[in-house]
């Protein structure tokens, strides 16, 4: 919009301060109109063009320019400028939101001429990032701010980036100025001016270190066994994986499956962290017998394994599997002061006779591991494929062992034992019967160990002291029970409840019920075990040490507890009567019971003359088919009953 103020000068003077006057009594105009007066006279007195803004009442922005023309007036150029002023405002604002982020982002961000490579912009996390204050990095380049081969690195860099074009991303570790290594993820780009040449080179760094460190901690765990830092069953299957799809023709490896002997007992008795100081002590001991190329993993508890890769000769295996338990067994481990000697079981299969794949390798291994074990460890053992077959056979017997109480299918048998000096039942033994629906009778040797293992061994045995008492109870009140007890019995707290609950539901004296343990009770060396055979003794319980003789240390044993009994093994007896060691053995035995006021029973006589021999020894009292086998418990009670029947008709 155009205004011509063509006037004279007074009265141009005169009309414009009246109209000045009148916009600012009516609020049109808001500054002071005298000295805005002022100032328009003294431009139109200098007859120069002049620009000023001016604001309207209604918030408008007109930009005014005012030229002199001859004759005294000037012409007067509105132009409404709101809209630009506005974009002018919205942009610094903008530019300032963008600072603020700039300076804030958590990232390194700079920017660099693309002519001269120096920096013109450094944000506050590259002034921490590079340990110094931006003002002595811009107007610099790299070689002046970063030691020597890291500036040189970073000079092929920009060259690339501004060859290709191409925006680049890498992750590596630098050398900040103040010579700290860190590893960094950057971005870098080039940014171009109108005509489409490089302007700027930006560059985004994140510094990446602890998140790397983090992640390559957590694929350690995921790898490595956190109490050994031995590598686990994950880095263990891939090592075989790997071995398996890779084996060349012929080639061979073993897998061993170790597993400490004894070491729960350790671990119950002497605690948790001498349990994990011994496994970790243990582990290095293993790990130094081994080659660069084998592998060893800790599989979980007192389990490890070892990948013996490549073997040469399948006897390979057995004498690493021999070097393995010498270090171990030739150690004397101080646990906070107590000397503990350990062995190992080992299960040992090959690559690829007992399995081509690595899980029917490793269950190949696991099931030698198991033959080892059974055969009462501190040996090695190679898978044979028979193990595979008995393993299922052993599995489908645990799935049917734990229907069988519910299910009615426990009897007890009742074997008389008979007092060698009055000829009549001193005692009966009861003895576990299995009636498997589908099997027939399963013998107690086949079905105690695996109820063991599995604890059902628990349930069945209370089933059995409760049967065993409460049958008793209807006895002739000089004849006795024999009841025989697992370890595992003795390792659950509840089982003085269970005797002394059985005796008062059966309402047997004490003084009947006899107990019959086997070293391996006491093998445990277990406080607890000791207590709870005190105690039952302080109640009038008999203890008996049954199968004596067969044992490492039986005679050891016997002073550990004061016996009321000790039972001969079978194996002495039926040796008896030939030039063995057995009758001088069984002899001594008989002397030291006798001297030591215990009752001796010599178990499995089947013959007249052993029995001659062992009446010639002064023995107390037999037990064997000669007399009777054990019988369901109808065809007990005519020999055990109230009225007594002549014992030795039975016979
Ligand atoms: P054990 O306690 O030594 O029992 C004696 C075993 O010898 C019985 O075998 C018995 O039948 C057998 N026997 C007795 N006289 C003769 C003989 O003259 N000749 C021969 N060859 N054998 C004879 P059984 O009943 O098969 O029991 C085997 C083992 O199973 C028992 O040995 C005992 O250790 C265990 N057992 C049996 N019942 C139970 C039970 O209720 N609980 C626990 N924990 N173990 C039991
Ligand atoms: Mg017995
Ligand atoms: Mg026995």
């Amino acid at each position: 919009m155009k205004i011509v103020w063509q006037l004279e000068r007074a009265t141009v003077r005169d009309v414009y301060e009246e109209l000045l006057k009148r916009r600012k009594a009516s609020g049109h105009f808001t500054g002071d109109a005298e000295l805005f007066f002022a100032s328009v006279m003294e431009a139109v007195r200098a007859g120069k063009p002049t620009t000023r803004i001016m604001e309207t009442y209604d918030g408008r922005a007109l930009r005014v320019i005012d030229q002199p023309v001859a004759g005294g007036g000037w012409v007067a150029a509105f132009e409404d400028i709101t809209e630009q002023r506005r974009v002018e405002r919205e942009r610094d604002r903008n530019r300032h939101f963008l600072e603020l982020i700039i300076e804030n982002v958590p990232a390194t961000i700079f920017v660099k001429q693309a002519s001269d490579r120096r920096y013109v912009l450094v944000n506050r996390a590259g002034e921490k990032f590079w340990g110094m204050p931006r003002a002595e990095i811009i107007g610099k380049t790299s070689s002046e701010v970063f030691p020597n081969s890291e500036a040189k690195l970073i000079a092929a860099r920009d060259d690339e980036l501004l060859q290709s074009g191409q925006p680049a991303f890498t992750e590596r570790e630098i050398s900040t100025p103040s010579g700290v290594k860190r590893t960094i993820a950057s971005r870098r780009l080039i940014i171009h001016d109108e005509d489409g040449k490089s302007k700027y080179l930006l560059g985004v760094v994140e510094d990446i270190t602890e998140q790397k460190q983090a992640a390559a901690r957590i694929a350690h765990l995921a790898h490595y066994d956190a109490l050994t830092d031995l590598p686990n069953r994950v880095l263990l299957r891939e090592r075989l994986e790997h071995e398996v799809t890779y084996a060349g023709r012929g080639a061979q490896l073993a897998v061993l499956y170790l597993d400490l002997d004894h070491f729960k007992g350790i671990n119950d008795t002497l605690g948790h962290s001498p349990g994990d100081a011994l496994l970790k002590a243990v582990a290095g001991q293993l790990q130094s017998c081994l080659r660069p190329s084998d592998m060893i993993a800790r599989l979980g508890g007192d389990e490890f394994a070892v990948v013996q890769a490549p073997l040469d000769h399948p006897t390979d295996a057995a004498t690493l599997a021999q070097r393995l338990r010498e270090a171990v067994t030739q150690t004397s481990y101080d646990l906070d002061g107590h000397q503990v000697v350990i062995d190992l079981s080992i299960g040992i299969a090959l690559f690829p006779t007992d399995g081509t794949d690595v899980d029917q390798l490793l269950k190949s291994a696991d099931m030698a591991l198991y033959g080892a074990k059974s055969d009462g460890r501190g040996t090695f053992h190679y898978f044979q494929p028979e193990m595979d077959a008995r393993m299922k056979k052993r599995r489908t017997l645990e799935v049917d062992l734990r229907k069988a109480l519910a299910g009615h299918q426990f009897e007890l048998h009742y074997q008389p034992i008979l007092d060698l000096r009055t000829d009549g039942i001193a005692c009966c033994e009861a003895l576990l019967r299995w009636h498997h629906p589908e099997r027939g009778l399963i013998s107690p040797a086949d079905f105690i160990p695996v109820a063991e293992e599995t604890g059902l061994i628990i349930p069945i045995g209370e089933w059995v002291l409760r049967q065993a008492c409460a049958d008793a109870a209807k006895w002739r009140n000089d004849i006795k029970v024999a009841v025989n007890l697992s370890p595992a019995q003795f390792r659950n707290q509840a089982l003085l409840q269970v005797v002394i609950g059985s005796l008062a539901a059966s309402g047997l004296s004490p003084g009947r019920l006899e107990l019959e343990i086997t070293e391996s009770v006491l093998l445990q060396k277990n406080d607890k075990t000791l207590e709870m055979l005190h105690e039952l003794r302080g109640m009038g319980v008999r203890i008996a040490m049954d199968d004596f003789g067969t044992g490492y240390s039986s005679l050891s044993y016997l002073r550990s507890f004061p016996f009321d009994k000790i039972k001969i093994d079978q194996s002495f007896i039926r040796d008896l009567l030939s030039s063995s060691d057995s009758p001088k053995i069984v002899e001594s035995v008989i002397r030291l019971a006798r001297s030591l006021n215990m009752a001796v029973t010599a178990e499995g006589v089947e013959l007249k003359q052993q029995l001659d021999v062992l009446r010639e020894m002064d023995c107390t009292e037999m037990q064997g088919f000669l007399f009777s086998t054990p019988r369901p418990v109808e065809e007990i009670l005519p020999l055990v009953a109230e009225k007594p029947v002549n014992a030795r008709r039975s016979a």
